[in-house]
């Protein structure tokens, strides 16, 4: 059940404390079944990349801040668009992983869409959603309260919050949101010289991967595809020659799945709401106490004045 701040207002003004508890206990029963989310429909969308058609040309980094209205990030270099690592001004990054020591690889990081999102689970608000429609995990600013519950959550460290803005966001991929409503797919996808990310339902994407893998045995790394199964799987999937550890993508089991305490968790935020808001509704009662006795003290003056044997 999603009680969102604006219907728990409601539900206090309306029908008092008796119907919120109500409300946001929202029946032990409810909520144990609402524990295992919908996953999304077979054609959700996904991307799939690849590290041995990598070139490390950076387009993609370059077209994603273009397509999504990011400053370039030139701390660095002060000349030229070049994050170090995922923040405020990148939801997109190239990265060469152990160029000296180990396997050399690039890797492309993004927010990985995951099936059940841990970000999604640690957001008291529901300012981070997953749509139903295409499983994008999307970012609502109007509900965003700025806590970063969901930089912490978040398995593979994605949303970063904007230390330097007067209005800070959540900054994260968004799978171009804007782009697929008008028909066109991620800029990252779109722009990639070698297609080594490319864009599709997740189940022809998967189905593709697995076959890349069955033609060339040995080429990728475990002969299997990254984000598969992995805390219950992503949207975004991989093929790597290297280690997934070694391009910084985390060792998870399929079972942890985030959204399975995702009620629970929402009740304890709701409680937590509850005290707040009565605070805020005792205010407002003794402010209009106040006004009335002001009022009263008024009148009581004016009488006086107007007969003098009071
Ligand atoms: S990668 Fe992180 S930010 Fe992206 S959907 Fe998964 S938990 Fe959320
Ligand atoms: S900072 Fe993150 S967890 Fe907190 S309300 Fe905003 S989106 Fe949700
Ligand atoms: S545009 Fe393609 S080839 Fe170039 S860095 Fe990005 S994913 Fe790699």
């Amino acid at each position: 059940m999603d009680l969102s701040r604006r219907a728990l207002l409601g539900v206090l003004v309306k029908g008092g404390l008796p119907v919120v508890a109500t409300a946001a206990t929202g029946g032990a029963a409810a909520a144990f079944a609402e524990d295992t989310l919908p996953l999304p429909a077979p054609d959700a969308v996904a991307m799939l990349y690849d590290t041995t058609v990598c070139t490390g040309c950076k387009a993609c980094v370059s077209a994603c801040a273009e397509a999504n209205g990011l400053l370039p990030d030139t701390r660095l270099t002060g000349l030229y668009q070049a994050p170090l690592t995922l923040n405020e001004f990148t939801k997109n990054i190239i990265k060469l992983c152990d160029p000296v020591t180990g396997p050399q690889s690039f890797v492309k990081q993004q927010c990985m869409h995951c099936l059940d999102p841990a970000c999604v689970s640690a957001c008291p608000f529901g300012a981070l959603f997953k749509r139903t429609t295409d499983g994008v995990v999307a970012w609502e600013p109007t509900k965003c309260i700025g806590c970063r519950y969901c930089e912490v959550a978040c398995p593979y460290h994605v949303p970063k919050f904007e230390w330097n803005s007067q209005n800070p966001e959540i900054v994260k991929c968004e799978f171009c949101r804007h782009r697929l409503a008008v028909g066109e797919e991620p800029a990252c996808t779109a722009v990639c010289p070698t297609k080594a990310v490319i864009f599709g339902p997740r189940s022809v994407l998967l189905d593709q991967a697995r076959a890349r893998v069955t033609a060339a045995p040995g080429k990728y790394f475990e002969n299997r595809v990254y984000g598969e199964h992995e805390a219950g799987g992503t949207q975004v999937l991989y093929l790597s020659h290297v280690p997934f550890e070694a391009i910084g993508l985390p060792t998870l089991s399929p079972d942890d799945r985030p959204g399975r305490y995702m009620h629970w968790r929402h009740m304890v935020y709701k409680f937590f709401a509850a005290p707040v808001v009565l605070y805020g509704i005792a205010v407002q009662l003794m402010r209009r106490n106040f006004k009335d006795h002001a009022r009263e003290l008024r009148e009581e003056h004016e009488h006086s004045r107007q007969d003098p044997q009071l």
